[in-house]
């Protein structure tokens, strides 16, 4: 490293000025972007194995920012959820998915249930469901057609507001998944208390595997793997497997009983037209 000599802090200053003004920035920018629609949802399949057929997508928010062009969440998510905005904007998220979802499911080509992700601050609020109901209701989509993706430690703070609106969400028929499954907590005292179709598989687990983890008695990602699938399907969820990049893993994720994959082997998050484009080569395959 360069050494930074006598103006080291004069350097680390100056450094963190301009982050706090470029983040300031952005903070306005992205209250604009909420007001200027300026949010696009990207669509990424989940392949499901047996059937060989996209039967599932995650809706993944993206900023087309007028001058900076597409910015991933991986810079804005935190900004909205520090100040609030994000409310705001995973209802505008919700809102997009749930029409295009509509689409898919009235004109074809094939129905595809989308699945949404939800900030903790979404799910605590008081009339979160009835919201739900509304957005399904304008968009004409049955509840069904909508999957909502929740991290484990959003069900471990034990909110009451979050388990009344759970349990309205399933009695409308809405689909709970568990994401970034095994990466939480330890305890797993919340899948009995909780009503959930799905356990996402955090791609940590997945992108070490390949066709040979099954003969390596070291490999414990392939037990963690294993030991997912068979606990899913003795509570009877299904299980998707995040991130699937390689052959290797999605042969070792077949043979073990995995559910669905998602992941750049499949396809990369596309705009609802690439999607659409998908399932039609789908189709003909
Ligand atoms: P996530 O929910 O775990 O979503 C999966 C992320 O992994 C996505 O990143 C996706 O593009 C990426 N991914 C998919 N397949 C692969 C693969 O094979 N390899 C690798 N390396 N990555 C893969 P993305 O779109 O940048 O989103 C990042 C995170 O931002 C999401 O992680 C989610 O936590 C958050 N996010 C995205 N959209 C929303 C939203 O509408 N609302 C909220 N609250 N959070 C969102
Ligand atoms: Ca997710
Ligand atoms: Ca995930
Ligand atoms: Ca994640």
């Amino acid at each position: 490293a360069k050494h930074l000599g006598g103006n080291g802090f004069q350097f680390f200053t100056d450094s963190l000025q301009a982050y706090s003004l470029d983040r300031l920035q952005l903070e306005n920018q992205l209250r604009k972007a909420l007001d200027d629609d300026q949010l696009v949802v990207h669509y990424q399949p989940k392949l499901h194995l047996s059937t060989d057929q996209i039967g599932g997508a995650e809706a993944l928010v993206r900023w087309q920012h007028p001058e900076r062009g597409l910015i991933m969440p991986g810079h804005f998510i935190e900004i909205a959820e520090e100040t609030g905005m994000i409310i705001a904007l995973g209802d505008a998220v919700l809102v997009k998915a749930c029409q295009q979802a509509a689409e898919w499911y009235h004109c074809g080509p094939a129905p595809i249930r989308v699945a949404v992700n939800l900030s903790v601050q979404q799910l605590r609020q008081n009339h979160f469901a009835e919201r739900i109901a509304q957005i399904l209701e304008s968009a004409n989509l049955p509840a069904e057609m909508l999957e909502l993706e929740l991290t484990e430690s959003m069900l471990l703070e034990h909110l009451d507001a979050v388990t009344e609106n759970i349990a309205a969400l399933q009695i409308m028929g809405i689909k709970l998944a568990i994401d970034d499954f095994g990466t939480g907590y330890s305890s797993l005292a919340y899948l009995k208390r909780f009503p959930i179709s799905t356990l996402k598989i955090d791609r940590a687990f997945i992108s070490e595997l390949n066709e040979f983890s099954e003969d390596n008695a070291a490999d414990h990602d392939a037990a963690i793997v294993r030991a997912i699938i068979a606990m899913a399907h003795s509570l009877n969820m299904n299980v998707v497997a995040e991130g699937v990049e390689e052959a290797g893993q999605l042969s070792f994720l077949k043979q073990h009983g995995c559910d669905e994959v998602q992941g750049y082997l499949i396809s990369r998050p596309l705009p609802a037209s690439g999607f659409t484009a998908l399932l039609l080569e789908n189709a003909e395959a």
